[in-house]
């Protein structure tokens, strides 16, 4: 029998809410040693996953999708500039949702999401998504309970879609404290070269703590599947959080084992000339 992958300590199993309060986020249980031994782990397991892309990108019939989603300052821009700093960028999109535009909004939340889903060949991550769809419009009434509360089905039905059609999802919260939050978020108004990432909008957000915890903690046991697993990163600590990261990524590749494709008919014997 296989040994069971690094990342499924971090794998969500079970349907019921995910209880984060229970989950200490500043956790190092499993790394492959204290920081610095992590950090050359993280180095061997960047070049694995360069490797496996290059594959996926030459194999070019099946794909991966990465939905990134943390709270506010949770490291999801420095996630996704650690683990995929060395890969190919040809074949590794970024697409980030914001609030949606009035066309957006004018159409169902699948829409504008449905339309970045990765091609062939490709790794897309998404930072932030359609789970926004669930939480920040829990968290402000956006829509009525009766409309959200449908949305789990809704997002089941779609992630079952891409998964059928050929798209591996792999879904990553990054959980942080309240602590470590309060400490990025002053850290941004502290520090010249990160204030531009402030927000005074985040400020009001944190007294929504509960709230989001909440909706996350639901939105995870709704919407995890076989097919489509959660996991939920331990993220106060950025070297934990990036070497659990890429372990994630690299077992769900290892999964998928894409392959070259077979060389053109008489590609030995042919000379340049
Ligand atoms: P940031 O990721 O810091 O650039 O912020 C993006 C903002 O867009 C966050 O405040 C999100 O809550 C917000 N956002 C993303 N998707 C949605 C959505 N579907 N509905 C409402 N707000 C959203
Ligand atoms: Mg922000």
């Amino acid at each position: 029998m296989a040994a069971r992958p690094v990342s499924d300590r971090w794998r969500v199993t079970s349907r019921r809410p995910v209880d984060l309060s229970a989950r200490d986020a500043s956790a190092k249980t499993g790394a492959p040693g204290d920081k610095d031994a992590t950090k050359a782990h993280t180095a061997t397991l960047r070049a694995r996953l360069a490797e496996l892309q290059a594959k996926l990108y030459a194999e070019g019939s099946r794909s991966l999708l990465v939905v990134l989603q943390a709270m506010d300052a949770g490291g999801k821009d420095g996630t996704i500039r650690a683990v995929f700093e060395g890969v190919n960028p040809q074949g590794v999109k970024v697409v980030s949702f914001k609030a949606p535009t009035p066309e957006e909004l004018a159409h169902d939340f699948l829409w504008r999401v449905h339309a970045q889903v990765p091609s062939d060949g490709d790794i897309t991550v998404f930072n932030r998504s359609h789970y926004e769809d669930v939480l920040v419009v829990r968290v402000h009434d956006l829509v009525p309970e009766a409309v959200w509360r449908g949305r789990y089905a809704r997002i089941r039905a779609f992630e079952e879609l891409l998964h059928a059609e050929g798209t591996t999802i792999v879904k990553i919260m990054l959980h942080i404290s309240a602590e470590e939050q309060k400490e990025r978020l002053q850290e941004r108004i502290d520090n010249p070269e990160k204030r531009w990432k402030f927000n005074p909008a985040d400020l009001s957000e944190r007294h929504h703590w509960d709230a989001y915890q909440e909706a996350y903690g639901e939105a995870l046991g709704q919407t995890t599947a076989r097919h489509a697993p959660w996991y939920v990163v331990p993220a106060d600590r950025n070297w934990y959080r990036n070497w659990a990261v890429l372990q994630i990524l690299v077992d769900t590749l290892e999964q998928m084992n894409p392959q070259f494709p077979p060389a053109a008919e008489g590609a030995e014997d042919a000379v340049v000339v």
